[in-house]
């Protein structure tokens, strides 16, 4: 049985908003053209995708968990256009690798933004606001100076914030500099899925929550998907899951998986965003990528601040218990570091969620038996990722072999990894001594 890996803590950004009724679960027998399993940013730009390009077509997609439960609704809502590489010095590689990062960031950016417009998502879900790279050591301003350096050379606007600036934006004198970049969208994670995947649905688009695949299997020349109790059946299937292909038998010992987490504070009253000071809404990703990510956010749910940091290396895709403790106290003091004006709000919700990555830092991309098709591992950054996999895994399937679909193609396939124990050594000490060396950015 395929199984489904384990998100712990609650879906914090969820809980900001309403309730709603949820979609039915799969209990019956069915035929679709389509079968997209996975409700996240990828397989819900498939759907787009294919709704607007074979609009005849039937589509189901299934997802095991409510909308929005799963890592599409529990990251900390940075579309970022520029290249995000988790595991370099200051998130640069390569010019030419890049510049074409950036090309296909931006037109996934695009892609997500018509589709905010043409079905009329909630504004509050998707912000054009751009974001900060935060330094707070002479580090952490010597990875801005280079990036900034690297953002020069491929021809990208940028402005460096001095202390002073960083005060006036974040209330904090925390921070010694900062790099901001006018680029990437701020989205309320939840909002922008739970609303997709409501407003995608048509006579010919269905969507079933709660409903895992158990098992999928070729039956002549198509699909045939099995959940706890129903059956559908289908001629192309898109899996949309992520690091859970390998549990569908693909990509084995390919994929990374690793944790990180969130926490989000109680709403600030107005006499603590008063003492904060600042502006009501900024994003700021760390210096050094393995430091905390930190947002103020504003609107449904109120003023709060939302801190994210800590990876942990889970091949199970279930971290334990005690994982979520520890890491809680880490937000608690990179939180209270941070905003000692703020000493009496608390860290209401915390959290974590599912990422992959591949050791070449691509994606686990294309036709991988006739007529299935992937769009998974996203390093880390998927909110734009498997925006732009899962739409460009939809134009394959539907035979359009376009620019973008072609240089997905030609991309390596991830690298396998060496024996499992190594690994673990290897990937867990990685993230331990960079946290170690991320100091205050941390
Ligand atoms: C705390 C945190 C902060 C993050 N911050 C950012 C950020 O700021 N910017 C960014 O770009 N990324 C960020 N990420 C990463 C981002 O959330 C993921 O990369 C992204 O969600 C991947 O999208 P996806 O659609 O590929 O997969 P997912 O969002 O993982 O969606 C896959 C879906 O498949 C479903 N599924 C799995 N198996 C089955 C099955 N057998 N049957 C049916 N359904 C199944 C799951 O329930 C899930 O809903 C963050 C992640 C976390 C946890």
């Amino acid at each position: 049985m395929i199984s489904v890996s384990k998100n712990p803590g609650p879906s914090a950004w969820n809980d900001l908003l309403p309730e709603r009724e949820p979609l039915p679960s799969l209990s019956s027998t069915l035929t679709s053209d389509w079968l997209i399993v996975g409700a996240g940013f990828a397989g819900l730009s498939a759907a787009r995708r294919v709704q607007q390009e074979a609009p005849n077509d039937s589509i189901v997609i299934l997802d095991a968990q409510g909308l929005a439960s799963g890592p599409a609704g529990r990251n900390s809502g940075f579309m970022i256009d520029l290249p995000h590489d988790l595991a370099s010095d200051d998130y640069g590689g390569q010019i030419e690798n890049d510049r074409e990062a950036i090309t296909q960031n931006r037109y996934a950016i695009n892609f997500a933004k018509e589709t905010v417009e043409a079905l009329q998502l909630p504004k509050e879900c998707f912000k054009e606001i751009g974001k900060i790279n935060g330094a707070a050591t002479a580090k952490g301003m010597r990875h801005n100076h280079d990036y900034g350096k690297h953002l020069s050379k491929l021809g990208e606007k940028y402005e460096y914030l001095d202390a002073n600036s960083m005060k006036d934006i974040t209330g904090t004198n925390y921070y010694d500099g900062g790099l901001f970049t006018p680029g990437t969208v701020m989205i309320q994670p939840a909002l922008y899925i739970r609303s997709l995947g409501e407003k995608i649905l048509s006579n010919r688009v269905r969507l079933y929550e709660s409903s895992p695949v158990e098992e999928l299997n070729k039956v002549g020349s198509d699909w045939q998907a099995k959940t706890p109790k129903g059956v559908i059946t289908a001629s192309k299937v898109i899996l949309a899951v992520n690091g859970n292909i390998e549990n569908f038998g693909y990509f084995k010992n390919s994929l990374l998986h690793v944790y990180t987490y969130g926490s989000i504070t109680q709403k600030l009253t107005p006499e603590e965003i008063k003492s904060l000071g600042g502006r009501k809404e900024w994003g700021l990703t760390p210096a050094d990528p393995l430091g905390s990510t930190v947002r103020r956010i504003c609107g449904t749910g109120g003023d709060r601040i939302v801190i994210r940091n800590r990876f942990t290396y889970e091949p199970k895709m279930s971290p334990r218990k005690s994982v979520i403790e520890k890491v809680y106290r880490t937000h608690i003091k990179s939180f209270s570091d941070r905003f000692p004006m703020l000493k009496d709000i608390k860290l209401m919700q915390t959290w974590g969620g599912h990422l992959t990555l591949s050791r070449n830092n691509v994606a686990a991309f294309g036709e991988i038996k006739p007529g299935l098709f992937a769009a998974c591992c996203q390093n880390g950054l998927g909110t734009v990722k498997g925006t732009l996999h899962g739409l460009a895994a939809a134009d394959l399937a539907m035979g359009k072999k376009t620019a973008l679909v072609e240089q997905l193609l030609n991309n390596p396939k991830p690298k396998k990894l060496p024996f499992k124990p190594l690994t673990k050594i290897a990937v867990s000490s990685r993230i331990k001594l960079g946290e170690l060396l991320a100091g205050k950015e941390l």
